[in-house]
């Protein structure tokens, strides 16, 4: 822990971007209570800079609910749902009763895919809690194939048994590694199995170097790009409360990083997340 302040205020909006992009994980009800600004102006000053369309990521019932309802509300969003693999290994007696209302939940329109759910041993490291973890993930992928809808995985502390359960459950069409974690021999092997990539603001953090020989390696139609908001706030503002409207960048980073001219990364990254998520 640093014994600086954190300054919880949130960081003023980057530099517009070329071309829209658009934010492949975010989780805008926690975002508003942590930075204390309502949703409608995260949507409208993440459109400000560029950031036209946002997936809001539920990670227990309730917040869920929300993502659905945000979705409703807001044309740029589109929400995911799932029980969250920490939520799930803490569920206890509730689980059953929260899977049967996030099988509910999933079957909205506004939902457009399944997930954050995965293996999470970097929270939740007792075997018992790991044992549901593995039950739920089950659960998550099958529910994804029967609906038809894309996968969503969160997955740290985890990699390899991670695949191990996608290759033996059989992965949805669509898969996404959300905040990816590993090194460049793990994203090769997600690459190779057809799954997308996303990125979120810890690739700029120095300590990372392991992460963005990862993003060396990914096929440019893989590539996604994320806030996972409120947490990983880019550089510089690491510390802070992060944001959609704080994406550029990470995409001004990635662009350079891969060499790439910023508004083709741009269009680059928005056909990708049309091809995962589908049109809105
Ligand atoms: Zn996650
Ligand atoms: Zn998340």
């Amino acid at each position: 822990m640093s014994k600086k302040k954190r300054d919880p205020s949130l960081p003023p909006p980057a530099d517009p971007l070329p071309s829209p992009v658009t934010d492949a994980h975010t989780h805008l009800a926690m975002t508003a209570e942590f930075a204390s600004v309502p949703v409608a102006e995260l949507v409208e000053s993440a459109r400000r800079v560029g950031v036209c369309r946002i997936v809001d990521v539920g990670t227990e019932v309730a917040d869920c609910r929300t993502a659905v309802a945000h979705a409703s509300e807001f044309p740029a969003v589109i929400a995911t749902v799932a029980l969250h693999p920490n939520d799930a290994a803490r569920a206890g007696a509730e689980l059953d009763g929260y899977l049967a209302e996030i099988a509910q939940l999933a079957q909205c329109p506004q939902v457009r895919a399944i997930g954050e759910t995965g293996l999470d041993f970097y929270r939740t490291k007792d075997p018992e809690g790991q044992e549901t973890q593995y039950r739920v993930f089950a659960w998550h992928i099958e529910l994804a194939k029967r609906l038809g809808l894309p996968l969503m995985i969160h997955e740290r502390d985890a990699h390899y048994e991670t695949l191990q359960v996608l290759d033996a459950e059989g992965a949805p069409a669509k898969v996404m590694m959300h905040c990816f974690s590993g090194d460049a021999a793990f994203a090769r092997e997600c690459a190779g199995r057809g799954y997308w990539l996303s990125f979120p603001g810890n690739i700029t953090y120095p300590a990372n170097e392991y992460l963005r020989e990862a993003l060396d390696t990914v096929p440019l139609g893989q590539l996604l790009v994320e806030t996972d908001a409120p947490f990983l706030t880019p550089a510089p503002y690491r510390g802070r409360p992060n944001a959609a409207h704080l994406i550029p960048l990470t995409v001004r980073f990635i662009a350079q990083r891969r060499g790439l001219e910023l508004g083709e990364l741009c269009r680059i990254l928005h056909n990708n997340a049309t091809s995962y998520f589908g049109e809105w």
